[in-house]
């Protein structure tokens, strides 16, 4: 009896240990990093974008709509210091574990400013006794050293992440889908980001025009030598109004056609072959349905979303880099 009881346990306990280490994930090390639990609140703090203001293009990314990806309490209008509390009042009930926070500046490219300004903005958060870190959403080609020196100086006092949108690393998709940079861009600004030892993130989307499961299982061999800490995946969101929403009506067919559940056997196989030191923050993207256009999955929430993944790291009894190529 005792001995059935204890295989029972064992069996109990590799199952366990299975769940939690099928990926790393940007939750664990936050953990490590805090010794608590973390949450992160999204600021949208008033900044635009070179490819939306004329410096560089005038109409973005052809998929680009950043109110489909921000929270109800974030609006550009209110004070980053009003925003960071309403945020915490937020999170309050639905993480009640969660004792400080990351202050998520995501709306647009929030280093495209200049250096006074910036300090300007981010010094609420900064200065905020809950705000244990700021975490820097951009494009990789508004980060001038200066900036980042900016960015490395803070680092000294709280924890510092830039996280980037590389979206692809096919040149010919980043014109595409009018990225306005190119893959060399976002590879200088890792490397720039890397030497002041700031932690380092990436944002890629899967299912962007032309590309294919087959390319991406290749393209992870380079972004596996990426100086990275942590990274993002998102299905492609075709959202409504985009010009990415033309481009699908006039011809679907250059569009990888991902239902959930092949997305799901896809991203287990990437993430087999992706570097097992890069922190996973999420595997999918989650927009409001009003939002959204053809070719998605309806309403479905991220977590369903994950909990299918982990089984299907679960029945195949894998995890992140087991498949590694360098
Ligand atoms: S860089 Fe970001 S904010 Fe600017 S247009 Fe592209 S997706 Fe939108």
């Amino acid at each position: 009896m005792l001995f059935l009881f204890f295989i029972l346990i064992c069996s109990v306990i590799t199952n366990y240990s299975n769940i939690v280490t099928h990926f790393f994930s940007y939750k664990d090390f936050l953990m490590k990093q805090f010794g608590s639990r973390v949450q992160k609140l999204t600021i949208d703090a008033g900044f635009t974008c070179p490819n939306r203001d004329g410096s560089k293009g005038l109409n973005g990314c052809t998929y680009c709509e950043n109110d489909a990806f921000n929270p109800s309490y974030c609006i550009s209008h209110k004070p980053v210091k009003q925003q960071i509390e309403e945020g915490i009042e937020f999170h309050k009930n639905r993480y009640r574990r969660a004792e400080s926070y990351l202050a998520y500046f995501q709306a647009y490219s929030n280093s495209y400013a200049a250096l006074e300004k910036l300090k300007e903005i981010y010094k609420p958060a900064i200065e905020h006794p809950q705000i244990k870190g700021i975490v820097v959403g951009t494009r990789p080609d508004c980060l001038e050293d200066e900036k980042l020196d900016y960015f490395a100086e803070l680092a000294q006092k709280l924890f510092v992440s830039i996280e980037i949108g590389i979206e692809s690393i096919r040149d010919e998709t980043l014109n595409k889908i009018n990225r306005k940079h190119d893959f060399q861009c976002a590879l200088d600004a890792l490397q720039r980001i890397k030497a002041r030892n700031l932690h380092a993130g990436a944002h890629f989307i899967f299912g962007l025009p032309n590309e294919t499961p087959e390319m991406w299982l290749e393209d992870v061999k380079i972004i596996n030598k990426l100086p990275l800490n942590s990274i993002k995946f998102h299905q492609l969101q075709i959202i409504k109004g985009t010009q990415m929403e033309r481009e699908y009506l006039e011809n679907p067919i250059s569009f990888y056609p991902f239902t959930m559940d092949s997305y799901i056997i896809y991203i287990v196989d990437f993430v087999e072959r992706l570097n097992p030191t890069f922190a996973i923050e999420r595997f999918a993207g989650e927009v409001p349905p009003r939002y959204l256009s053809v070719n998605n999955w309806g309403t479905i929430r991220y977590d369903v979303v994950l909990q299918k993944i982990i089984k299907e790291f679960e029945k195949r009894g894998t995890r992140q880099g087991v498949k590694i190529i360098l």
